[in-house]
């Protein structure tokens, strides 16, 4: 469960994030609806602790990220362009955080393996993947600590329709396990078909949050 509480950010004169007061729930994909700029980016980055909030709380099953004692067990992410080291290989990569995760090696050729990134494309450096082969291997990074509560910022970009599709039944199983799963996109056409619920902001602010049906029903 992610709890949001009138949580703000302001970048000087920008409020990114405005007053969301939200509840994501768990066993279900939650999607995050707006446009390029909205404050979905910034949202996601204060949940997982890397922005500081201006004012509000983001909470993960009652705790915010700094209390988490095992974060990658508890959250994991993929977030815009922090999954590719431009020199180390996608394994070393995920080797190092499972190795600074008390996470074994096996656990990482495991995730590799869920997300399809066998030995030679896993040895490459970050810098020699392609954007699609990237999120492959953010997504693994998210999946390495078995976490209930995972997001994903824009997993499908980059991606070829395969891979669309191989995503939308990621999140669909992780949801089926219970799990708690919130994913962005600016495409109503790609939430449609992925989430149960929306979760929709522009400017910052809540427009909707409501069974994806009921959005389409009111759009
Ligand atoms: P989205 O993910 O929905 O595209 P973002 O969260 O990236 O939106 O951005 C929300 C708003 O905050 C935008 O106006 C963006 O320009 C601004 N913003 C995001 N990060 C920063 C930053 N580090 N400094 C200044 N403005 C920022
Ligand atoms: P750096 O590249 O500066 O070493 P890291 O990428 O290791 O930083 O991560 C910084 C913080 O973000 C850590 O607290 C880490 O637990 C968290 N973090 C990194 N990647 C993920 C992820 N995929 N899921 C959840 N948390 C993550």
């Amino acid at each position: 469960m992610i709890t949001l509480r009138g949580l703000t950010k302001r970048f000087g004169a920008t409020v990114a994030v405005d007053a969301l007061t939200v509840d994501i729930a768990p066993g279900r994909v939650t999607g995050f609806l707006g446009p390029n700029g909205a404050g979905k980016s910034t949202t996601m980055r204060m949940i997982l602790g890397l922005d500081r909030p201006t004012s509000g709380t983001a909470l993960v099953d009652g705790r915010s990220y700094r209390e988490l004692r095992r974060p990658l067990h508890e959250v994991g992410a993929l977030l815009d362009a922090r999954a590719v080291h431009p020199a180390r290989s996608g394994r070393a990569h995920l080797l190092a955080m499972a190795r600074s995760n008390g996470i074994s090696a096996r656990r990482v050729d495991e995730v590799l393996d869920t997300v399809g990134l066998d030995g030679s494309a896993a040895a490459k450096p970050g810098r020699t993947l392609s954007l699609g082969m990237g999120q492959r291997l953010g997504i693994a990074g998210a999946l390495l600590g078995d976490p209930p509560v995972l997001m994903f910022d824009e997993p499908v970009n980059g991606l070829d329709p395969d891979g669309v599709r191989w995503v939308r039944h990621l999140l669909r199983s992780l949801a089926g396990q219970g799990r708690t799963v919130f994913v962005s996109s600016h495409l109503m056409s790609e939430m449609q078909l992925t989430a149960d619920q929306l979760v929709v902001i522009g400017r910052g602010r809540l427009l909707a949050d409501a069974p994806v049906g009921d959005v389409i029903a009111g759009s």
